[in-house]
């Protein structure tokens, strides 16, 4: 049973502010569960799903989506975008939740950060290898995480960001 005593009502406003214009009436949104349909995050552990983080939304169940971590695991494939029959721009609304997240706690870390430093991709791409070989697939798709001298290389540019730099201790490389 959801616990509505603690219910933040006007968390649409916290979380969109400025942004309502860039996104749909999310009161419109019915479910459908469209938007998880292309959505290749909706297959990740745990799933993203977008018309779960709208009801969460809705109901204003801040501490809830607070400790959500699926928004950060979008891929900005923008397919949710096109494919809801509401008009209520998912993407956008993964990404209101991933700024209002980190504005609520100036040492918040997006949770995906040390997959990123670590091989290049909010998804463990390198972790599916049985699933790949059952479909004549090499371990890991051509990306940065299987090319030589690209994690390096992006690694490079992350540490001139300030949320590494100031969060070092977590993000080392690996003695050669
Ligand atoms: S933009 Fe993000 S939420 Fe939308 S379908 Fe792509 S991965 Fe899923
Ligand atoms: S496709 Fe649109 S209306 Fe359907 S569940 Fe997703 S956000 Fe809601």
């Amino acid at each position: 049973m959801i616990d509505l005593t603690e219910a933040n009502t006007n968390l649409v406003k916290e979380i969109f502010g400025d942004d309502l214009d860039k996104i749909g009436d999310i009161r419109k949104c019915y479910n459908c569960a469209t938007c998880i349909s292309g959505c290749p995050a909706a297959e990740g552990d745990p799933p993203l799903l977008i018309r779960r983080l709208v009801r969460k939304v809705l109901l204003g169940l801040e501490d809830d989506l607070l400790d959500d971590e699926t928004p950060w695991s979008c891929v900005s494939c923008n397919c949710c975008e096109e494919m809801c029959p509401m008009g209520v721009h998912p993407f956008e609304v993964g990404l209101a939740i991933r700024r209002w997240q980190c504005s609520q706690d100036e040492t918040y870390l997006p949770p995906s950060l040390p997959e990123v430093w670590e091989i290049g991709h909010t998804q463990s791409v390198h972790k599916q290898g049985t699933l790949r070989a059952s479909l004549g697939l090499a371990d890991a798709p051509p990306s940065v995480c299987v090319t030589p001298g690209a994690i390096a290389g992006f690694r490079k540019m992350l540490k001139e960001t300030d949320v590494i730099r100031d969060n070092s201790y977590m993000f080392k490389e690996e003695e050669e």
